[in-house]
């Protein structure tokens, strides 16, 4: 199948992109990787009159810490993200994550803000950027604005983007010192969509945990949060006992859906040993990040 025909602009500002939004009487999409768009085109899944091509704007490229925060561009391609040595310092969930996401064609071109934009509930950076307690940042007629990452995803493929607004850059921040990250996910074969997968950031004080933040993604319409499972980690010691409280709490968390590929009771028994294995890999010290 082909897309059904479409005009095409490349633009090379931000304020650029906006303006030919706002100035496309039909129906406009931007396009960044185009790795999620032009399947969707070719299977006339989505129809648009045009596509503003934003894969040129330096703006919204580049990776850096600023403002006690690291500051990761929309355009940052997932290979890039791979790569990146302030990543893999500052937020290492991320390192792990991208290198299960899809195969090296499509890292190479796919993006961080695309993958964001699009909030493909079984997509991995979405529930990363929950666990991180990361911010998202922006772009529209009106200037920028920030939403956390806890509020930006609303629904299955919905987000706070509206409507000719542009997602700029993620805003992490820095982890202070005895963080401890990780990103594992259970699939049928590398490079699939995960069956479960899960976000852990957890701050330590002393041999215990202060903070836990557990975002699981391929559970339901959005990246998910286990608020039980995360209560039975804080104040007490990574270990055995605590580890089999969050389990048997992380029960009440998830309620995914039966679907063709997996059982709802699959998916939440998967969910489980996932949360077990990651939480024993964080005790033991192991794949953990001790943030500047
Ligand atoms: C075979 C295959 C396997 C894949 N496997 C995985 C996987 O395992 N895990 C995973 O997470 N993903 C996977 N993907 C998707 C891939 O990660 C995409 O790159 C990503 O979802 C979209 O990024 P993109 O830059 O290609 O966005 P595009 O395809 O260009 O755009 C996607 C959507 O986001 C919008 N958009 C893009 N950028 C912005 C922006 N800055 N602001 C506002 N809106 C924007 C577009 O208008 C469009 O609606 C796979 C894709 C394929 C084809």
């Amino acid at each position: 199948m082909k897309a059904r025909a479409f005009d095409y602009r490349r633009v090379a500002s931000v304020a650029e992109a906006l303006d030919a939004y706002a100035g496309c009487p039909g129906e406009a999409r931007y396009l960044a990787g185009g790795q999620s768009l032009l399947p969707a085109l070719n299977l006339r899944l989505d129809a648009p009159d045009l596509l503003i091509d934003i894969g040129r704007i330096d703006a919204l490229r580049g990776i850096a810490v600023e403002g006690g925060a690291l500051r990761i561009g929309a355009l940052t391609r997932h290979a890039e993200t791979l790569a990146s040595d302030l990543i893999a310092t500052h937020a290492p969930m991320l390192t792990e994550a991208a290198a299960y996401m899809a195969h090296p064609a499509i890292r190479n071109l796919g993006t961080m803000g695309g993958s964001l934009a699009l909030a493909d509930p079984a997509s991995e950076l979405p529930a990363c950027m929950r666990a991180l307690g990361a911010y998202i940042e922006i772009t529209g007629p009106a200037g920028i604005r920030s939403v956390a990452a806890d509020a930006f995803f609303r629904d299955l493929f919905e987000t706070a983007i509206a409507p000719g607004e542009i997602l700029s850059a993620v805003r992490v921040p820095l982890g202070r010192p005895n963080t401890r990250m990780r990103f594992d996910e259970i699939a049928r074969r590398r490079g699939d969509y995960a069956m479960v997968g899960l976000a852990a950031h957890l701050v330590l004080a002393g041999d215990a945990v202060e903070t836990a933040r557990l975002a699981f993604c391929s559970v339901g319409p959005t990246p998910v949060r286990a608020p039980a499972a995360e209560a039975a980690l804080a104040g007490r010691p990574l270990e055995p006992e605590s580890i089999a409280a969050a389990k048997a709490a992380l029960a009440g968390d998830l309620d995914p859906d039966d679907d063709d590929t997996l059982s709802a009771a699959a998916r939440k028994h998967l969910a489980g040993v996932l949360l077990g294995r990651v939480l024993s890999g964080l005790g033991d010290g192991r794949l953990t990040a001790e943030a500047a």
